[in-house]
């Protein structure tokens, strides 16, 4: 692996480029840059490799640059470039729809597509919204998440997210949204796979039924694991109890499966693996393999039904994205389904989860680490914070981490892992060898 020529660091202008979800002016006074990637490992700026602990951002599950999706893309670029969505089409977005609908729990086989993770969380409320109305219920206008979620940063996605830093400086966003409690209550650190029962959290649902009426409620939307905010499985039965709640009242469930889709806990989708149905279930980031931007979200048959074949003529969900289903995308998606399948990826992350939950669990005696959560192939690693400066150990860890070799991803004082599903049994040791190792040097 070389970087080739690239320009240094020193002298790239850095000015122009206002960077998401970065500290702009810290990045810029010490940048640090890939250039490159293969497999398990990125290249930085300087030629060093650095293993990738987190796929990218939750999203490279299959590793970097394979040779399949590459050619996919490179021979889609040459023959077509773009081809409109609205009353018109192209092959290979049907064909990717097919594909997902047969990979997505039973029932859930209608695909609307977007390109990201943030659209795909506000076309899946919309949708919850047009489906009530289309039936005749259009009083079911409330909407409700839960603290702690992260469902992107498009408006809908932001109100009923609940990471506050991320909804703080934005006003009062949408209305009639709630949230219910998240799920890492009174928590027994330590914690191997999901927490054991804790009844009263999905009990808040029925509160809230109780207090607003099920008659205004659309839909309540989770992550099945949440993860930007720390990686927190749900607890025994969580996800089943809010299944019968929301059942019984009519109101729909969406699964945001945006981290936990495509074999990150080891089944196709979360909801595979938590045997938990949901309505409606997003997704983005593994779907392409993070080569090409892309989400999509899966309805049910009765939702997509009630608003499509229930209309008059004409269009019957005025909503949809100038590259809903972009032909390039719909390529690196073909042939990233593909690869999952020849590789047994799914299969793989499965097998794997044993060794990483010990792995990880081998940092308990790690300076600063309160506590380790893990699932499938993912794992959140607590850092106590140093006193009245939240983030910043987990910051220095990180960087680090980088310059000595390997890529994590850090929020407020978690390191949060999430390789991607190639990985070698060595290189999990690698990764855990390696934190452990800045840890005992980080005060
Ligand atoms: N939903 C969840 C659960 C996510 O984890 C993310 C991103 O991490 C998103 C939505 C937003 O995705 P994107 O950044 O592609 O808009």
């Amino acid at each position: 692996m070389t970087a080739g020529a690239v320009p240094t660091e020193a002298e790239l202008d850095l000015s122009a480029f206002w960077m998401p979800f970065t500290d702009n002016r810290s990045f810029k006074a010490n940048p640090r840059l890939f250039v490159s990637a293969k497999d398990m490992h990125y290249v930085a700026v300087d030629g060093r490799p650095v293993l990738d602990g987190s796929a990218g951002l939750w999203c490279v599950n299959a590793g970097h640059c394979r040779a399949p999706i590459v050619e996919a893309i490179r021979e889609q670029a040459g023959e077509m470039d773009f081809a409109t969505p609205f009353q018109l089409g192209h092959p290979k977005a049907f064909e990717l729809a097919s594909r997902l609908a047969e990979l997505m729990p039973v029932g859930l086989d209608r695909i609307f597509f977007t390109n990201s993770g943030s659209e795909s969380a506000d076309t899946a409320l919309k949708m919850a919204l047009a489906y009530h109305r289309a039936r005749g219920e259009g009083g079911r206008t409330r909407l409700i998440g839960r603290a702690r979620g992260y469902h992107g940063v498009n408006f809908g996605g932001t109100s009923v997210g609940g990471i506050t830093g991320n909804r703080r400086l934005f006003g009062a966003q949408v209305w009639g949204v709630d949230h219910l409690s998240h799920t890492h209550q009174r928590p027994t650190p330590f914690t191997r796979g999901a927490p054991a029962p804790n009844d009263g959290l999905a009990a808040e649902l029925e509160a809230r039924i109780a207090l607003h009426g099920a008659d205004t409620i659309a839909a309540v939307i989770v992550e099945p694991v949440a993860g930007s905010a720390g990686v927190l499985p749900p607890p025994v039965g969580y996800l089943q109890r809010l299944r019968e709640l929301t059942a019984q009242h009519g109101i729909l469930l969406i699964f945001d499966e945006v981290i936990s889709g495509f074999g990150r806990l080891g089944a196709a989708t979360a909801a595979d693996q938590f045997g938990v149905v949901p309505d409606i279930l997003t997704m983005a980031k593994g779907l392409t393999n993070g080569a090409v931007p892309m989400g999509a979200v899966a309805a049910s048959r009765a939702i997509h039904d009630a608003v499509v074949e229930g209309a008059p003529a004409g269009i019957e969900f005025p909503h949809g994205y100038t590259y809903s289903g972009h032909v390039l995308a719909a390529a690196a998606g073909l042939a990233t389904l593909k690869l999952y399948a020849d590789e047994d990826l799914f299969a793989r992350s499965a097998s794997l989860a044993g060794k990483w939950e010990d792995a990880v669990h081998s940092l308990r005696e790690a300076p600063h680490v309160v506590d380790i959560r893990n699932i499938g192939l993912m794992a959140g690693i607590e850092l106590a914070p140093r006193p009245g400066r939240t983030g910043e150990r987990a910051r220095e860890v990180f960087h680090r981490c980088f310059d000595e070799g390997l890529l994590i991803r850090v929020t407020a004082d978690i390191i949060a892992l999430s390789p991607p599903l190639i990985i070698s049994e060595a290189q999990i040791d690698e990764i855990v060898g390696r934190i452990a190792d800045v840890l005992r040097r980080t005060h």
